[in-house]
């Protein structure tokens, strides 16, 4: 996982963000990516999931100047992708640490 860690936020205009945001429901239409959602496994957490509990997510999200391409598009599970929504950076940051220290111990 990049490290999305960053000081400044960059202006990101409603315009640009439309036209990601329509790039990104173009994709979600791909053989690519349904064959992602097909393998089952969010990003983040690593579980299993039906293709249909899958959502895209973008590692960098829009709003922080992420594009919709294909490097910044990952499969994540309902909670994760909510989680990312309403928690900090650092928040997530903590949040994806603790879950791989989870996996280790099992
Ligand atoms: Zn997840």
């Amino acid at each position: 996982m990049k490290s999305v860690e960053c000081c400044f936020y960059p202006d990101v205009t409603d315009e640009e963000i439309r036209k990601e945001k329509e790039k990104a429901r173009k994709l979600r239409a791909t053989r690519w990516w349904r064959q992602k959602k097909a393998q089952g496994i969010c990003y983040y957490c690593g579980r299993r999931f039906k293709p249909s509990e899958l959502t895209m997510d973008h590692i960098v999200p829009l709003i922080r100047g992420g594009k919709s391409v294909k490097s910044n598009i990952v499969v994540a599970c309902k909670e994760c992708n909510n989680k990312k929504k309403y928690m900090l950076p650092i928040e997530w940051n903590e949040y994806i640490n603790h879950l791989k220290e989870g996996n280790k111990l099992k």
